[in-house]
């Protein structure tokens, strides 16, 4: 049966799929990194069907997606240096861990029950558009199943998730393809927790400091998409294999 989930982002469409985010329901959208499987932060049920569409473990918080800096201190903690970052950086492949407001437990799901929250406001105007009509913040991990490779166009996530994705707003291929970069705010030292769209070096001229990146051999990591074993390969791994040794084992 062919799915017809994939819709092109006109206005009409875009002020149906914010109904839909506020009606519980999955939106995928493109941002400037890859295709977001996209939730209404505050409904833990339409949190809990991310988490099931994609078969990701509850212990792997998500990221919420905001559309203005100036809401950014009433969802978290924040101080000048994070919005100096913010008004930087955003919108942009950068990811901001900061100290969670105590009056805000519905969102607890998203955040896998820390006490800090990841945010960030993608640089895509389908996705800003979004996240602006909705009213809310958009939590959108990845728009494929869980240790799949992440969807860079409307095609990868019907194919990853077909109808268990309610629109897929189609923006075309996205300009990075990898992830944001993560970066924990909650000490003094701003530390790299995940690489990724945005250089170390980048933040660092910013910042006119070091900046730190965290030690993933560390046996209480802040977050479980940080161990070691997260992306380990189940078969084992051989590099720099020669055609020869292939030739040789075949003919044994
Ligand atoms: P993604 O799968 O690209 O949506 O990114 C989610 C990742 O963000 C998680 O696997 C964590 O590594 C990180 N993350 C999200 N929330 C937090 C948090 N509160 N503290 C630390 N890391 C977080
Ligand atoms: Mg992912």
């Amino acid at each position: 049966m062919k799915i017809e989930n994939i819709y092109q982002p006109t206005a009409e469409n875009i002020a149906r799929a914010a109904k839909a985010i506020k009606d519980g329901k999955l939106v995928s959208f493109p941002t400037d990194t890859v295709y977001g499987l996209g939730a209404n932060v505050y409904n833990a049920q339409a949190v809990a069907n991310i988490f099931k569409a994609k078969e990701r473990p509850l212990f792997d918080p998500l990221i919420s997606h905001i559309a203005e800096i100036d809401f950014l201190p009433e969802y978290a903690e924040t101080d000048s240096r994070v919005m100096d970052l913010a008004r930087h950086f955003w919108p942009g492949p950068l990811t901001f861990v900061l100290k969670r407001k105590d009056n805000n437990p519905s969102i607890d799901l998203a955040c896998a029950g820390l006490g800090s929250l990841a945010v960030r406001m993608p640089n895509h105007p389908v996705a800003l558009a979004l996240i602006k009509h909705s009213g809310v913040p958009i939590v959108a991990p990845s728009a494929n199943k869980f240790k799949t490779v992440s969807p860079t166009t409307a095609q990868h996530v019907q194919d990853s998730l077909g109808n268990k994705v309610d629109m897929i707003l189609d923006g075309g291929a996205c300009k990075i393809g990898v992830e944001t970069t993560i970066i924990d705010l909650t000490g003094k030292q701003v530390t790299i927790l995940r690489a990724g769209g945005l250089a170390k070096e980048d933040l660092e001229e910013f910042l006119g400091e070091k900046v730190l990146i965290n030690d993933t051999s560390s046996s209480r990591p802040t977050a479980p998409g940080q161990l070691l074993k997260h992306y380990a390969p189940r078969l084992p791994l051989r590099i720099n294999v020669e055609e020869d040794d292939v030739i040789m084992k075949i003919a044994k």
